[in-house]
Parts: structure tokens; C-alpha cells; sequence
């Protein structure tokens, strides 16, 4: 009988309770107990659910305090020896993640193409693995005794090894498979003698591009993990279609194979050619990555496609990957008008729709027909609805001509024009944008969202901020100032909740890092920008000075990858509308005679597609994107963009083709290793490489600031370089900021005088 199954349930509560428990783990307000007694009640309540929606294949071990890498590392014994000394356990895990007074934190990176973050782990040469926690096991046992048997998770030996760091030079970390294996291999024999039937093997990596050692290392892996006391292992893959490595996934000797049908439906039928007929199919059909209502019609006709082929008895119907990835319950938001939201699904009604899709799949369409006919209603009303799709939106960005991607003069003579304006000094001076949020800024924005103050107390209060921030910087002595951002949340939910097309959830949280969650914005419909957005609060600014202000928006690329978006159109063309709006933006500023504008990309460099032969497509759009929000002004309005943690390398001509005249990215925290990029590229603007790490506590000294400038001296003529903190300030204090920048000022001036 076809089964439904989930591969991995949201840990951190409907309302956020496990970020509330570790929160006050961390500060001490509660205790070890308190903790482990939040993190067993979101297990038991998130099976329950589950159960309740009549999924037959429930996860364990998806739950992490932390990350599942971090569990992954820690289980294999692969702790960095700067941990190993702590004895207790919880301690250690914790250590591992946040770090101690006297050893730094593991390292953080992103998950695939999502948002989440996993620590890193590190390997050395001569590594030894051993199982060092029972985690898998007592979730096991501990579902067990709730009465459902479930199939716990675990992160593949290929994929963990792969995704971690080497500590060693010339240490290679698939040389450790040989050692992790065993490891596994006890592992797994342990939940067989607990019952577990079958074993979940999350090898994600397979759906990107792969060497032939890792193809050799997953084939060698999986032959040595299938002995006959072992589980049954479904191999779950999932963000990118297995493509090229079909063959290599179907001849693995596992029985079961997980393939995202959302990302890649294509792969359905290379998939169903090559799978051998007593391999059981898990497909993933609901988008386990977004919250849009399934058209349920049309995936049961995918689904009965599959049927047709692998037959009743060895098919899964699943989620499209682990819905970690999506908000917990749509049930908690009864704030959202009614319509947008009979088109969203959340984690639990995606289980839902699974649910809906197997009972029609085992007893006939009518066996599940009010879910089907919701579906459909929910589908005609999303089709036809006015509110997302507004002809002007649309016959505008149709409209969009190759010449609205340029500016008028190439770079070398805008800058003339530029120099002449603005006669600033050799190693200009300026900051990113925000200014610290100060406990006294967010308290005063909650106020104003509660109601207990006005508008116009609020509005004086971010007036003082500004004009502080002003004399601040004008004291400074710094060139080009900014504003200071005083007025916004978020980089993205400030324009979002300001353009027309989007959406914000109450409880839509997602996790990003341990207790960490973002609420992305929802982009439902054509956007547009009823009103200017930032004009006010610049022209305001620059009302108080003398000196250029600096105007500072966030650039499409960024606010679409941020945000939930539409699947009813390409991203290419929503993100095209948003960069029509910020293009009026950019306009209204230059009107507003602001001659100085940055329009922020931190996201654009993330955005890039799991597969390399996706790549030049997305550029081409992102860049474009990015040139449509910047060319509509004159040759002497200088456009500035900021990216931080990046890698330029591979990207180098789509960064040099978005052809802004300023550039300012994050390189102190890599020494300004960074730069060479651009030095390698001959890189022909203008570049202001971060000489302040701000994500340290610590204030550069101006020897700091000034080795790294030399540095950039040596790759970059100096003619061409700013001198600019690695990113926004908003998370620093003030006297840190003002002693940092005070330094930065003086390494330029001392620069000037060379
Ligand atoms: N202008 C933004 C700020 O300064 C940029 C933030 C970012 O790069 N993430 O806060
Ligand atoms: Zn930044």
C-alpha cells in the first residue's frame, strides 16, 4: 500500500518555545531540566501532529537543540579538540556552537541554497571517530513509547564529510570515510535492535555536481553500510534533481531513494527508467521550501504517474525535503485576510496535503474529496484573483527596454563627473548604512507597534537619532555620510511591508541558526511602490549637513531572496518588478537631491544556483535586475553597492557587468584575502574593502586598519579605493562605533599623506 511520510518536522515550536527555552538556558534564568523537559514536549506535540494528520511515516531525530550537523558531529565523536576537555555533554554541544571565553565558536555557513545555517565541522589528519551520543536512539525509544514507531534521520557519511573543514593541510575529508563508517555502521545496527525497521540517510550532496571521489566515496559508503543486519535505508535527496547522477543513486545498494519532485519534477521519469524494481520510491510532491497551497489536481496527476510505474507497494508520497524549511502552522494566523491566506500552507497543513494525496492515491479521488475540493477552490480564487495580478505591474516590466539596464557614460567618464561633483578625498571615508539599534531604538518601535506612543513621538525620536548620528559622523570627520537606518526593522521587511505584493505572517518563523528565526516576508502578487519609501527620511538627513548623504536602499536580488516567493511566475520577472519599484526609488532620491546612492546586494552572491551549469542564467537576470533598479539616473549620481560574505572568484564578470560605481564588500574578517578577486580581475571601479570587522566586539587599532588598507594598496590602485567598515553597524554599541571609526578616519588621512 502507497504510504505517506514526512522527512523532518520544524524543532522550534509553533510560538518559538524552543528558542524561549535556550534562550534562557544561556542566560541562566532556567535550568538543564527545564530545557530538555521544552525540547521532549516539541517532540511528543510535533509526532502527535503528525500522527494526527495521518502520516504513516513519522522522522525521529529530525529534532535538534541546536543544528543537525552539530548533532552529526558530536554523535561521531568529532569534537575540535579546543572542546574536548568539557565533560558534561550539554555543555560541550552548546560550546561548540556559540563558542567560550577562550575558544571561538564552531564555524556557521549556509545549508545548500537555504537559509538555515549548520556548523561546519573540522577534521584533522588521523581523525578518529567513535559513537560518543545516543541521541537517534533515545528519540527512538522515546516516540517508541508514545506509541509510534518512527524512522529516525541521519545525516550521510559522504554528505557530513563533505560539508565539513579541513584542519590539516593537504587533508582531504573524504580520506576519513574509512574511519566514519564503522561508526555509522554501529549505529545503525543499534536502531535495528531497537526496532527500527528503516533508517532515513539524508545524501543531499547528491543533487549536486559531484567529483568522481565523492562518487566513488558514496558508491564505497553505502556497499559497506549493507550488511544484513542493518536497517533498510532510505536514501533521501532533495534542493536539485539528481540529473547526471541518477545512475550512480539507483545503483547504490540501499531500498529506498527520496527525489525532490517540486525543485526538479524532470527527473521523475529518468528516475522511474532507472530504478530497479524492488527499490521503493519516496517522491516528494509538496514544497517542503515555501508556503503556497499545493494544486492538488495537478499533483495527483503527477503522483498517479509515479503509481503507474513503481506500482501501489513501493511508493512514498512525502514532502519535497524536510520541512525545517517552512513556518509550523498556518492555524496561528488570524490576522491574514482570509483569501491570501486559503492559499498558503505551513508544515502542518503540508502534512495534510500529503495525507489527501495518499488516501486518493489508496481509495479513490472521493475518498478525500472536501481536501480536493478546497484545493481547487483555493487555486480558481489564486488564479483569477485582482490582487495579484495588476495589468500596469505587468505591461511595465514587459515594457523594460535593453537601454533602461544602462547608465548613459561608461564608468571612466561617469567618474569625471563624479570626482567634479563631489571633490572628495583620495581614500574616501564612509559606513555601510545602519547606525547601532540601540536598546532605546527597539523599545522605541515596540512602543509605537503596541500603540503607546504616536506617531509623532516616535517620528521626533527617530529625528533626534538622525541628527545625532549626523553630528556624529560630521565630527568624525568622516566623507560620505548616511542616515543610519534608525527607522527600519529589517533591511527587507521595510520596504516589503511599504511596496504593494507583499505580505507579513504573525507566526510565519523559520528557523535560521539555533535559537535564531526569521520571518520572511510573502511575496504574493505584481509589486509596485504606491509612494516613495526613504526620500523623507534622506532628504531629512542630508537637510543637516554640508556634506554628501548617502542614500540606502536594498537591492532586488536581495529582497527576493529573502522573502517567500511566488511560484506562478519566474523569479526572474518578480524580481524585475521589485527592481522597477526601487528604480522609481532611486529616481525620487536623485530628485530629492540626494547625489549619492547605495542600493545593498548582500543576498546576491547566495542566490546562485546548486548546479554550476545554472549559474550564468541566474546572473544574467540578477545583474540585470540589479542594473534596471540602478541606471535611471544621471552620470554624476554615484551608485554604490554593498555585499558581504562572499566568495567573488567564480563570480568576478557579473560582479564587474553590475557596474556600480562604488563597491563596498566584507574582506577584514579574511585578512582581505577577498580582494584578490578583484585584483586578478583587473576590476575597473571604484572598491571600498571592510578594514573593521563589526562582527567582533573588538575596535581595530589603526595599525590593524592600516596593514589591511596596505594590503588592498598592493592589489588595487589606490585611486580606486574607499575606506569602509566590513558591513552595517546596527548590531555594535555606540562607543565601540565611534572609537572604531575614529581610527578608520585617521588610517585614511594618514594614507592621504603618502
Ligand atoms: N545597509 C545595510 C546596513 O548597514 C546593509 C546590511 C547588510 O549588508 N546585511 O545595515
Ligand atoms: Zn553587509
Amino acid at each position: 500500500m502507497t504510504k505517506s511520510a514526512n522527512l523532518g518536522f520544524p524543532r522550534i515550536g509553533a510560538h518559538r518555545e524552543l528558542k524561549k527555552a535556550l534562550e534562557a538556558y544561556w542566560k541562566g534564568a532556567s535550568d538543564k531540566a527545564a530545557l530538555l523537559s521544552t525540547a521532549a514536549e516539541l517532540r511528543a506535540r510535533h509526532w502527535a501532529v503528525q500522527r494526527a494528520a495521518g502520516i504513516d511515516i513519522i522522522p525521529s531525530n529530525d529534532f535538534s537543540l541546536y543544528d543537525h550537523m552539530l548533532d552529526t558531529a558530536q554523535a561521531l565523536g568529532a569534537i575540535p579538540p579546543r572542546f574536548a576537555a568539557i565533560a558534561d555533554p550539554l555543555d560541550q554541544y552548546f560550546a561548540m556552537a556559540r563558542g567560550t571565553a577562550d575558544a571561538p565558536a564552531m564555524e556557521m555557513t549556509k545549508w545548500f541554497d537555504t537559509n538555515y545555517h549548520y556548523l561546519v565541522p573540522e577534521f584533522h589528519a588521523g581523525q578518529r571517530f567513535r559513537l560518543s551520543t545516543s541521541k537517534a536512539i533515545d528519540e527512538f525509544r522515546e516516540a517508541l513509547r508514545l506509541g509510534i514507531s518512527t524512522r529516525p534521520v541521519l545525516v550521510g557519511p559522504v554528505t557530513f564529510l563533505t560539508l565539513g573543514k579541513p584542519k590539516d593541510d593537504g587533508l582531504e575529508p573524504l580520506s576519513l570515510l574509512d574511519a566514519v563508517l564503522p561508526v555509522y555502521a554501529e549505529l545503525l545496527a543499534a536502531l535495528k535492535a531497537e526496532g527500527a525497521e528503516w533508517v532515513q540517510i539524508d545524501e543531499p550532496i547528491l543533487a549536486l555536481d559531484l567529483s568522481d571521489a565523492q562518487r566513488q566515496a558514496l558508491r564505497h559508503a553505502y556497499t559497506a553500510l549493507a550488511t544484513p543486519g542493518a536497517p533498510r535505508v532510505m536514501l533521501a535527496t532533495y534542493f536539485e534533481g539528481l540529473l547526471d547522477n541518477t545512475e550512480l543513486a539507483v545503483a547504490l545498494p540501499v531500498a529506498g531513494l527520496h527525489i525532490d519532485l517540486v525543485r526538479a519534477p524532470q527527473q521523475l521519469a529518468p528516475v522511474l527508467k532507472a530504478l530497479s524494481l524492488d527499490k521503493t520510491l519516496s517522491i516528494g510532491v509538496i514544497d517542503g521550501r515555501n508556503i503556497w497551497r499545493a494544486d492538488l489536481d495537478a499533483r495527483l496527476e503527477f503522483v498517479a504517474r509515479a503509481w503507474d510505474s513503481v506500482g501501489p507497494d513501493r511508493l512514498e508520497i512525502a514532502p519535497s525535503c524536510s520541512l525545517l524549511h517552512s513556518p509550523v502552522d498556518l492555524d496561528g494566523e488570524t490576522l491574514l485576510d482570509p483569501e491570501l491566506k486559503s492559499w498558503l500552507a505551513f508544515a502542518r497543513q503540508k502534512l495534510e496535503e500529503v495525507v489527501t494525496l495518499t488516501t486518493a492515491m489508496q481509495r479513490g479521488k472521493t475518498a478525500a474529496k472536501p481536501a480536493f475540493e478546497a484545493s481547487a477552490a483555493a487555486v480558481a480564487s489564486h488564479r483569477a484573483s485582482p490582487r495579484i495580478h495588476r495589468a500596469e505591474v505587468k505591461s511595465r516590466s514587459a515594457s523594460v527596454a535593453p537601454s533602461d539596464h544602462e547608465r548613459g557614460l561608461p564608468f571612466s567618464q561617469r567618474r569625471n563627473l563624479q570626482r567634479a561633483r563631489f571633490n572628495l578625498p583620495a581614500y574616501p571615508t564612509t559606513t555601510i548604512g545602519s547606525f547601532p539599534q540601540t536598546a532605546e531604538v527597539r523599545e522605541h518601535r515596540a512602543a509605537f507597534k503596541r500603540g503607546d506612543i504616536d506617531a509623532a513621538t516616535y517620528d521626533a525620536f527617530l529625528r533626534a537619532e538622525t541628527e545625532k548620528a549626523v553630528r556624529i559622523q560630521e565630527h568624525l570627520d568622516i566623507d560620505v555620510l548616511v542616515h543610519g537606518e534608525f527607522e527600519r526593522n529589517d533591511m527587507v521587511e521595510y520596504f516589503g511591508e511599504q511596496l504593494d505584493g507583499f505580505a507579513f505572517t504573525r507566526n510565519g518563523w523559520v528557523q535560521s541558526y539555533g535559537s535564531r528565526c526569521v520571518k520572511p516576508p510573502v511575496i504574493y502578487g505584481d509589486i509596485s511602490r504606491p509612494t516613495p519609501m526613504t526620500v523623507a527620511w534622506s532628504a531629512y538627513a542630508a537637510s543637516l549637513t554640508d556634506r554628501p548623504m548617502k542614500g540606502m536602499l536594498t537591492g532586488p536580488v536581495t529582497i527576493l531572496q529573502w522573502s517567500f516567493v511566488r511560484v506562478d511566475q519566474p523569479r526572474s520577472e518578480t524580481c524585475r518588478q521589485i527592481a522597477l519599484a526601487i528604480r522609481d526609488e532611486v529616481v525620487d532620491l536623485e530628485k530629492a537631491g540626494i547625489g549619492i546612492i547605495q542600493i545593498d546586494e548582500p543576498a546576491l552572491r547566495e542566490g546562485l544556483p546548486l548546479r554550476r551549469g545554472d549559474w550564468e542564467a541566474y546572473l544574467r537576470w540578477a545583474v540585470d535586475c540589479f542594473r534596471l533598479s540602478a541606471a535611471g539616473v544621471a552620470d554624476d549620481t554615484q551608485i554604490h553597492t554593498h555585499m558581504c560574505y562572499a566568495e567573488f572568484n567564480d563570480i568576478m564578470p557579473a560582479i564587474a557587468e553590475m557596474d556600480a560605481d562604488v563597491i563596498s564588500i566584507e574582506t577584514s574578517r579574511s585578512d582581505m584575502e577577498l580582494i584578490s578577486a578583484f585584483r586578478d580581475f583587473r576590476y575597473p571601479n571604484e572598491i571600498g574593502p571592510g578594514v573593521w570587522d563589526i562582527h567582533s566586539p573588538r575596535v581595530p587599532s589603526r595599525a590593524d586598519m592600516e596593514s589591511l588598507l596596505r594590503k588592498a594598496s598592493e592589489a588595487i590602485p589606490p585611486d580606486q579605493l574607499w575606506v569602509n567598515p566590513d558591513c552595517g553597524l546596527k548590531t555594535r554599541g555606540w562607543p565601540e562605533v565611534e572609537a572604531a571609526l575614529a581610527h578608520l578616519v585617521e588610517t585614511a588621512k594618514s594614507l592621504r599623506h603618502r
